[in-house]
């Protein structure tokens, strides 16, 4: 592949076998034309952040190098997501209970703002079960607008949560096995 870049990839599911589809999904991806797999981080059970659920979420999180554009990997994202049976969003803010989730997390070093695409991802920061998969993959790995590194992130929403600035979150390593 010519002109590749390295993405991270957010994956999450809290219904159905979520195990399965996660691993099915990240499978799918590294059969399709112009993305490269390298590697995905365990799964981790979480508590919904942002959003009332009676179901837990398994995420994880996995880097791929690509030649395709920001927007060409959104659209096969969103055509993996509806393969998994995820049906298009019905409308109304909020987040929702879902077969698979993928989000781009980071694009090499792009920061886009395109309306249907922000990069990176808004909610890193805030977000226990994105930045320890993300720590587990590359704890040096520098966000491209703070310069902070994931790790540091990470840390810091520690730090934060334990002074009760923002509500604790609950996660758990899984296995794939
Ligand atoms: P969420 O992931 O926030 O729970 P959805 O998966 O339903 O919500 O995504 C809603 C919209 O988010 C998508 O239509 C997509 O255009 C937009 N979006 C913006 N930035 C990103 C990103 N970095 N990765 C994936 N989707 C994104
Ligand atoms: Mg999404």
């Amino acid at each position: 592949m010519s002109g590749k870049t390295r993405v991270w990839l957010g994956l999450g599911s809290n219904l159905g076998d979520s195990r399965r589809i996660l691993q099915k999904a990240w499978q799918q991806l590294g059969s399709e034309p112009g993305v490269n797999v390298l590697t995905l981080s365990a799964p981790y059970a979480s508590d919904p952040v942002g959003m009332e659920s009676e179901n837990r979420f398994l995420n994880a999180a996995g880097i791929l190098e690509t030649d395709l554009d920001p927007d060409a990997l959104l659209n096969l994202l969103q055509q993996v997501e509806k393969g998994f049976g995820r049906d298009q969003k019905t409308g109304g803010d909020g987040y929702q209970d879902r077969l698979l989730d993928l989000d781009i997390l980071y694009f090499g070093d792009h920061v886009i703002n395109s309306g249907n695409l922000l990069v990176p991802h808004p909610h890193i920061a805030g977000r226990l079960f994105v930045l320890v998969p993300l720590v587990e993959l590359d704890p040096e790995h520098r966000d491209p607008v703070t310069g902070h590194t994931v790790k540091a992130m990470r840390q810091e929403l520690l730090r934060r949560m334990e002074s009760g600035r923002v509500v604790r979150q609950q996660i758990q390593p899984e296995k794939w096995g």
